[in-house]
C-alpha cells in the first residue's frame, strides 16, 4: 500500500513539472510574443503618428522640402531599427528612409491596404505587401488635413527582433519554473519525512502485531497525527500484550491450584486403598482429603464468580438493606474460627440500622472475604474491628486487623487474581488468591471503590464505599 502511495506522489510531482513546462511552452509563450508585439507596435505607432502630424503634414502643406523630410526619416529609421514610408492613399510611395528623394520616379506599394491592422490591433505581421522576404511587424498611421486623409506613414520593423525579445523573456519564465520545481522538492522531502517514513513504520508494526508479536514497539516521535497514531498503536499493543500475559498467568495459576490438591487427594486415597495407610490413621488422612476438597470447591466458586463478570459485567440485584445487620451476621458466622484463633471481632457501627442500596448477597461475600482475610492474617489475642460511617450519602465500611500487614510494593497487586504476598504464604496454605479480586469486581460492578491502608508488621485496613439508600438520604 505504502509503495503505491509514494509512487503516486512522485507521479503527481512529475506531472506537475511536465504540465508546468507545457503551460509555459504554449500559453505563456503565446502571451509573451503577443505582449512583446503589442509593446513594439505601440511604440512604432506613436512614432508614426508623430511623423504624420509633423514632417508628413508639413510635407503635404509644402512647408518643408522632400529632401529634408527624407533626411529626417533616415535618421529616425536608423534610430528605431525600422523602415519608414510615406505613402499616398493610392499606394504611391512619396518618400522613405532608405532611398534619396526622387520626384521623377513613381514607385507604388503593390496592393497597399491601410486597413490591414484590425481586430483590436494597431499592427499587422506579414512581409509588408510583398516588399520583404522576412516577416515584419508594421503599423500605418494616417496623415490628415482639412478633414481628409492625405496619405499614410508606415513603419515596418523585423518581426525576428520581437521574437528574440519574447524568447529572452520566456527563458526567464523557464528558469523560474525550474527553480519552482526544485523548491517544490522540499514538499517531497517533507512528505517523505513526515508521512511516508512514519507510515511505513506503522505498517511494519501492524504486520508484526498481525503475526502476534505484541512486544514490537514503534518509534515515531513526531508531535502530530502520525505520532499520536503511533502512540495509540503502541498503547494498544502493550495492553493486548499485558492481557495475553495475564491470561497465560491466569491459566497457569488455575492449573497449579487445581493440580496440587488433586495430587494430594489422589495420593492419600491410593495409600488408603492399597493399605499403605493403616485403618487407624485413615480418618486423619480423610480429614486432609476433605480439607483439600473444600479448597477445590472454594476455588471453583471463586472462578465461577469471576467468570460471571463476563463482557457485559456482573449482573446485580440491588435492594435497600441494612448493612449493620449483614455485618453482624457475617461476624457471627466467624464465631467458631475466632474462638479457635483467639481473635475478637469488635463492631463499631453507625446507628442501629444503616441502609445501603446494593446487591445484598454480593456485599455479604465482600464482607466475608475481608473478614476471613483479617482473621487469617491476625496474630492470636488480637482484635478485628469492623466499622461503618456515613459521609456525603455514602456508607464507608472498614475491616481493620492488627496482623502481619502488607508490604507497600504489594498493596496494589493483592487485588490481582491469584496474587498472594510472600509474607502470607506461611500463614495461609488454603488461600486461593481470588478473594480480593472477587471483592474488587463486585465493588466495581456497584461503581464503588475499595482502598487498603497497611503497614507491614502492624496491620491492615480495607475500606470500601456503598451508596446510602434513598430512604435514609
Ligand atoms: P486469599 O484467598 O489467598 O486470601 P485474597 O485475594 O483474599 O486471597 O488475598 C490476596 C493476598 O493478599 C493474600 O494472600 C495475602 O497475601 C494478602 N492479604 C489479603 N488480606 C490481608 C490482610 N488482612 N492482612 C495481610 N495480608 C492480606
Amino acid at each position: 500500500m505504502h509503495k503505491t502511495l509514494y509512487l503516486k506522489f512522485i507521479l503527481a510531482y512529475i506531472l506537475f513539472g511536465v504540465f508546468g513546462f507545457i503551460v509555459v511552452a504554449t500559453f505563456i509563450s503565446n502571451m509573451t510574443v503577443d505582449q512583446c508585439s503589442k509593446n513594439r507596435a505601440d511604440s512604432l505607432y506613436s512614432e508614426a503618428t508623430l511623423i504624420a502630424n509633423t514632417y508628413a503634414s508639413d510635407l503635404y502643406n509644402s512647408e518643408v522640402s522632400l529632401d529634408s523630410v527624407q533626411k529626417q526619416l533616415a535618421a529616425l529609421g536608423t534610430f528605431m531599427s525600422a523602415d519608414i514610408y510615406i505613402v499616398n492613399p493610392s499606394g504611391r510611395m512619396v518618400v522613405n528612409n532608405k532611398d534619396a528623394a526622387n520626384t521623377d520616379s513613381e514607385v507604388y506599394v503593390a496592393d497597399f491596404d491601410p486597413g490591414l491592422a484590425g481586430n483590436g490591433k494597431n499592427y499587422f505581421t506579414d512581409n509588408f505587401f510583398g516588399m520583404y522576404e522576412d516577416m515584419r511587424l508594421s503599423v500605418i498611421a494616417p496623415i490628415t488635413g482639412d478633414y481628409v486623409i492625405r496619405g499614410y506613414v508606415c513603419i515596418t520593423a523585423p518581426y525576428s527582433a520581437v521574437l528574440s525579445e519574447a524568447n529572452s523573456e520566456l527563458n526567464i519564465s523557464y528558469l523560474e519554473l525550474i527553480v519552482l520545481f526544485l523548491l517544490s522538492m522540499i514538499i517531497l522531502i517533507f512528505f517523505t519525512e513526515t508521512v511516508y517514513v512514519p507510515l511505513r513504520r506503522i505498517t511494519t508494526a501492524t504486520e508484526q502485531y498481525a503475526v502476534g508479536n505484541m512486544k514490537y514497539r514503534l518509534s515515531v516521535d513526531s508531535d502530530d497525527e502520525m505520532g499520536y497514531l503511533a502512540a495509540s498503536l503502541n498503547y494498544m499493543a502493550s495492553e493486548v500484550d499485558r492481557k495475553e500475559d495475564d491470561q497465560k498467568k491466569f491459566v497457569a495459576n488455575i492449573s497449579h491450584d487445581l493440580r496440587s490438591p488433586l495430587t494430594s487427594i489422589k495420593g492419600f486415597l491410593e495409600a488408603i486403598l492399597d493399605g499403605t495407610i493403616p485403618p487407624e490413621q485413615q480418618s486423619k488422612y480423610l480429614g486432609v482429603v476433605l480439607s483439600e476438597t473444600n479448597r477445590l470447591t472454594k476455588l471453583a466458586n471463586g472462578l465461577l464468580t469471576l467468570g460471571n463478570v463476563g463482557s457485559t459485567g456482573m449482573i446485580l440485584h440491588r435492594t435497600d438493606f441494612d448493612i449493620n445487620e449483614v455485618i453482624r451476621s457475617v461476624a457471627a458466622s466467624f464465631e467458631q474460627t475466632c474462638r479457635n484463633k483467639k481473635v475478637a471481632i469488635e463492631l463499631v457501627l453507625t446507628g442501629e440500622h444503616l441502609h445501603v442500596n446494593a446487591d445484598r448477597e454480593r456485599i455479604e461475600q465482600v464482607l466475608y472475604n475481608l473478614v476471613d482475610n483479617a482473621i487469617k492474617f491476625s496474630h492470636s489475642d488480637s482484635v478485628v474491628r469492623i466499622e461503618t460511617t456515613e459521609r456525603h450519602s455514602k456508607v464507608f465500611t472498614s475491616v481493620k486487623d492488627s496482623g502481619i500487614g502488607i508490604p507497600k510494593n504489594e498493596q496494589k497487586l493483592i487485588f490481582d487474581r491469584f496474587y498472594k504476598t510472600d509474607l502470607s504464604r506461611g500463614k495461609d496454605k488454603n488461600g486461593t488468591g481470588l478473594g480480593l479480586s472477587i471483592v474488587r469486581e463486585i465493588l466495581r460492578a456497584h461503581g464503588e471503590n475499595i482502598n487498603v491502608v497497611s503497614t507491614e508488621g502492624v496491620g491492615s485496613e480495607f475500606i470500601f464505599s456503598l451508596p446510602l439508600s434513598q430512604e435514609d438520604q
